[in-house]
């Protein structure tokens, strides 16, 4: 078939590569003036900013660091030093417990919540086929100080939202698999004793980012699908057309596949009314990065551990900070620091839109409060995305159902970050899934 593919972020490029590989002839409309969407590399001043995704777990077997291996893309591991992460919480740094003599010792917890813990195994499982929030479900299997401490911080660094407002079966889909096998101890001892009946190869673990950055990974994807990618190519309405399939601009197709924001999405094919209307439900949250770049000497705090994520009503704006130069330490000239500050998300959307001065002033601000980090950065400069992260609420899995529904009625398929995961690697294996829907066309 002849298929369109509209947007080149991760989500579209992934989609297309997989359709290449069915047999198909694709198009890919690229509206700006490069593949790769929100996610892209600079170096400036010497220092790499990532313009969004900036790693990726080692893990899944179709995911970003196979794809990296199968087109050539050299890969750096995340150091040893980055191990530790942190949690800004009652005004105060504390590491997050990575063992059983960690957690009984942490000052993240009081004894009752430690407490709290130890009857996790023991608790009812939800209704089947029911979503919750990740909050409810964290409060109800580990307590409200765990879903305080940990859960609230850790959703905050994947949605930069408040984990009452996100799907645990969507945003969380390992949580709620152990869930279903009867809680997060016993369904994880049931996964260690399948992992270790399980003959095939292990997959590697850890965190990984391409050498020179994730955009390379993009570039590298762009460059497989060679002319199809068209750049500077703004689609502006998807229609269907009288011969059968789907006309875009007036270019006639066999279907489409739509890998851009849902909210720009609807606009596009606002002449499908019921296939809009499903689109527009679907959230993004605005984010800013503030890159600050510092003579190491000035953030000693900042040479341990990955980063902090910051607990909800903190007396701070930022959201959390990645120590950057720790986890990857050729991202900034020698002697210096890198720090990855993220604003804004659905936990602050104003923050998002402050002027790039009054930012830089707020990143500071925050990492003298967390890190005692003074004096003037060598380097800072703001990435900001209006559409940033996608936001899944809860009962998101029951839109994408009716969104996807809808778009296949018109030989449509929906891909990108607002539908079945909004990571990297989660793009990169809904590849298949597009494929698997285009299928469906016949
Ligand atoms: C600040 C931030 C940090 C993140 N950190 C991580 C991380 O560390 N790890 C991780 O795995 N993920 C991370 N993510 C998530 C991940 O980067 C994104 O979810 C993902 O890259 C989005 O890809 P996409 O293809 O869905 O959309 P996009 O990247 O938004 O791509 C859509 C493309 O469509 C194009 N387009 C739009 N309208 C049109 C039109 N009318 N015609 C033609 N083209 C059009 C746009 O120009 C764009 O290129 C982060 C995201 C953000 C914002």
């Amino acid at each position: 078939m002849k298929i369109a593919v509209i947007g080149a972020g991760i989500g579209g490029l992934a989609a297309a590569r997989a359709l290449v590989a069915g047999g198909h002839e694709v198009t890919v409309f690229e509206a700006s003036e490069r593949a790769g969407g929100v996610v892209g590399s600079t170096r400036v001043d010497g220092f790499l900013r990532e313009h969004a995704a900036s790693s990726f777990l080692g893990g899944p077997p179709r995911g970003a660091l196979a794809l990296c291996h199968e087109l050539g893309v050299a890969v750096d591991k995340a150091s040893p030093n980055a191990k530790t992460r942190w949690i800004y919480l009652d005004g105060k740094l504390r590491a997050l417990p990575s063992s059983p003599l960690s957690l009984a010792t942490t000052d993240l917890m009081t004894w009752r919540g430690k407490l709290a813990l130890l009857r996790e195994p023991f608790r009812a499982r939800a209704a089947a086929g029911e979503d919750e929030s990740v909050h409810a479900f964290a409060a109800r299997r580990l307590g409200p100080e765990a879903a305080r401490a940990f859960v609230a911080p850790f959703v905050t660094g994947v949605f930069a939202a408040d984990s009452h407002d996100i799907s645990l079966a969507a945003g969380f889909p390992k949580f709620a698999a152990l869930e279903a096998e009867g809680g997060l101890v016993r369904g994880m001892i049931k996964q260690m004793v399948r992992g270790v009946r399980d003959k095939t190869p292990k997959t590697p673990r850890g965190l990984y980012a391409p050498a020179g950055g994730v955009g390379r990974l993009a570039e590298a994807m762009a460059s497989s699908l060679g002319s199809r990618v068209r750049t500077e190519a703004r689609v502006s309405s998807i229609v269907s057309a009288a011969a059968g399939g789907v006309s875009v601009d007036g270019e006639r197709f066999d279907g489409a596949v739509i890998a851009i924001p849902a909210a720009l999405a609807a606009d596009l094919v606002g002449d499908l009314p019921e296939l809009a209307a499903k689109l527009r439900v679907f959230k993004r949250a605005p984010t800013a990065i503030v890159y600050l770049g510092m003579p190491e000497a000035a953030v000693t705090k900042a040479r341990n551990g990955f980063g902090f994520l910051v607990g909800a009503g903190e007396d701070v704006r930022v959201l959390g900070c990645v120590f950057e130069t720790t986890v990857w330490p050729d991202r900034a000239p020698s002697g210096q620091a890198l720090l990855r500050c993220i604003f804004g998300g659905s936990r602050d959307p104003d923050a998002a839109s402050l002027a790039e001065q009054e930012l830089i002033a707020l990143a500071r601000h925050d990492l003298e409060r967390v890190l005692g980090a003074t004096g003037e950065p060598t380097h800072a400069s703001v990435v900001r995305w209006p559409r940033g992260i996608a936001q899944y609420a809860v009962g998101h899995k029951d839109l994408v159902r009716a969104a996807v529904a809808a778009a296949r009625k018109h030989r449509i398929a929906l891909a990108g970050a607002d539908y079945r995961g909004a990571g990297i690697n989660d793009l990169i294996a809904d590849g298949d899934v597009v494929a698997a829907e285009v299928r469906t066309w016949g």
